[in-house]
């Protein structure tokens, strides 16, 4: 038997493009994919998010072999004694396979960088643990390497994401006009502020019908790992490129006019409104980031949608998405650990649960539950800005966000979860911390209208829970915010109000976290 390599492909590179692939053979290479317990469980994904990577994993593994390219795929199974003989991790996978008389003869592991810190270890210790050459690629499916945006933050005081993202239009020319930014303003996230209103024509989200391998991974779920949280009924997100393809000329023809104007909105009753939910295919390889903004810019440039709308999704894509991952990989692992306001309560039970009297949270929690998504401002300014003001502990709130969105994987959850959403970094990532009063959420939504508290009350048991524990948050964080330029005005504020008002708020802000 000639000498062959394995070539290792994780669950979130399901791409024929990936490097790891870039210069394989099929007659004499073995691609090996594996379906691990541990992956679904070291943190209890949801139920959605199980049945989408396993089917999309699934029938990459099919489009492979219908290529011609030979896969040893380990499955997991639904029934019997399930466990017997599974390996605990990739190491303990590849061993066994490496034991098989099939691979006798392997000369080398190939494998694309993992996206995760943990698995980078693990993959890291295989050369002395396997006596074999692995060989870890680069993972080229971002516009910036790892290298380059450590240059870039090397030169820097600073990492603010609006001078990288130019970098990265200038790099992509993207909405570029020669050398400047189309409309001669690199950022329109001023005009991206609406709110929406009920309305009869909003677009809904491309749905893909379950075949029949999708329909024996939710089973498998169902078995499985029925204690996870979230709802497995009405799965429509699509599982192999071709239905990410649609998905993705679907948002481009019923909703990315829209997605600028809109972009910060929320509705009851509306999950998505004019948002992509592209995120879970660009994260599994499905698509690839920058295919996704050029077809946005060809968009813009026949005139078909506006460049508020065009910008504003792109700004997300090269700006955002690949700006987190660079401080994911520049800051690891000491990142996880961070907590700028040593904050320690428990995540709230109906975070689990949705059962909440604030209507914000019940509508973001409960549609998170039923499909796995929540838009980012919903992310951010809901459930992020509670536990931010509840001073939640934000390793509790990592591993939720972690554990409950269909798009989550640690590199890109992490940075917006921790920096972000709840400041933990102390503002490595954001020039201030995102924290809102009720006033916020109700001039972005239609929430408070249905809520058992009044938005306009500040303090009291009718009041709405947010207005007091916005000022808590401040009085309490005062020596570590108040230097900060950006929150000068709002503690001029705080200090011009009586004592006995600042005492109110107080006050109220205790009672409501004693009830939590
Ligand atoms: C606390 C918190 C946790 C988050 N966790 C994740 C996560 O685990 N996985 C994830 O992909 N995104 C995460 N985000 C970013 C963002 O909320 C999601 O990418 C977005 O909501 C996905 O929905 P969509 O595809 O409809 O996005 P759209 O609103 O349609 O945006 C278009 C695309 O831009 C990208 N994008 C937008 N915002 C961001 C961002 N801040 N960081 C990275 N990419 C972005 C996504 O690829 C997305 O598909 C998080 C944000 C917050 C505040
Ligand atoms: S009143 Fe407060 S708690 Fe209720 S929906 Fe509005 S912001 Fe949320």
């Amino acid at each position: 038997m000639n000498p062959q390599r394995l070539i290792l492909i994780l669950g979130d590179q399901l791409t024929q493009t990936i490097s790891s692939l870039s210069d394989a053979n099929k007659s004499t290479d073995l691609i090996v994919m594996f379906e691990l317990v541990s992956e679904a469980t070291y943190v209890r994904h949801h139920k959605k998010k199980l049945v989408l990577v396993l089917s999309a994993m699934r029938h990459f593994a099919r489009e492979l072999r219908e290529l011609g390219w030979r896969v040893h795929y380990h499955e997991l199974v639904a029934q019997g004694d399930a466990t017997v003989g599974e390996p605990n991790n990739f190491t303990e996978a590849m061993a066994a396979l490496l034991e098989q008389s099939l691979t006798q003869s392997v000369s080398q592991v190939v494998v694309t960088e993992p996206g995760e810190w943990r698995l980078r270890q693990e993959f890291d210790q295989w050369s002395s643990t396997f006596s074999l050459p692995v060989h870890i690629r680069a993972d080229d499916r971002f516009v910036c390497s790892r290298t380059e945006f450590a240059n870039w933050a090397d030169s820097r005081k600073q990492l603010r994401m609006e001078y990288f993202y130019r970098e990265m239009r200038k790099k992509t020319g993207l909405l570029m006009a020669d050398d400047k930014p189309c409309g001669d303003k690199w950022n329109f996230d001023s005009d991206n502020r609406k709110a929406a209103k009920a309305d009869l024509f909003m677009p809904s989200p491309w749905r893909c019908e379950m075949d029949e391998i999708t329909q024996q991974v939710v089973e498998l779920v169902q078995r499985r790992f029925s204690q996870h949280f979230g709802d497995i009924d009405d799965f429509f997100f699509a599982v192999d490129r071709a239905g990410a393809l649609t998905a993705l000329e679907h948002f481009v023809s019923s909703a990315l006019a829209n997605f600028g104007d809109y972009q910060d909105a929320m509705l009851e009753g509306e999950p998505f409104l004019y948002h992509s939910l592209l995120s879970p295919y660009i994260n599994l390889g499905l698509l690839d980031p920058l295919e996704v903004c050029q077809r946005i810019d060809q968009e813009y440039r026949n005139g078909r949608v506006p460049l508020n709308a065009a910008e504003g999704f792109i700004r997300q894509i090269i700006g955002w998405r690949e700006y987190v991952r660079g401080i994911y990989w520049l800051k690891m692992p000491e990142y996880v650990g961070l907590n700028y306001f040593s904050a320690t309560r428990p995540l709230p039970e109906f975070y689990w649960t949705g059962e909440s009297n604030m209507a914000c949270m019940a509508a973001a929690i409960t549609q998170t539950k039923e499909h796995g998504y929540a838009h980012h401002i919903q992310r951010l300014m809901v459930t992020g800005n509670f536990a931010l003001l509840a001073g939640v502990d934000p390793v509790a709130v990592h591993e939720w966000y972690l554990q409950v969105y269909v798009d989550a994987y640690e590199w890109v959850e992490l940075p917006n979860t921790l920096g972000m959403s709840q400041f933990a970094d102390g503002g490595l990532l954001g020039s201030k911390p995102y924290a809102a009063s009720g006033n916020y959420i109700n001039k972005m939504s239609d929430y408070c209208g249905n809520c058992r508290y009044n938005v306009k009350h500040k303090t009291g048991p009718d009041a709405c829970p947010l207005n007091a524990l916005y000022w808590d948050f401040l009085a309490r964080n005062e020596r570590l915010l108040a230097s900060n330029p950006r929150m000068g005005q709002t503690y001029a504020t705080w200090r011009r109000m009586s004592e006995d008002k600042q005492q109110s708020y107080l006050n109220s802000a205790a009672d409501f976290l004693q009830t939590l």
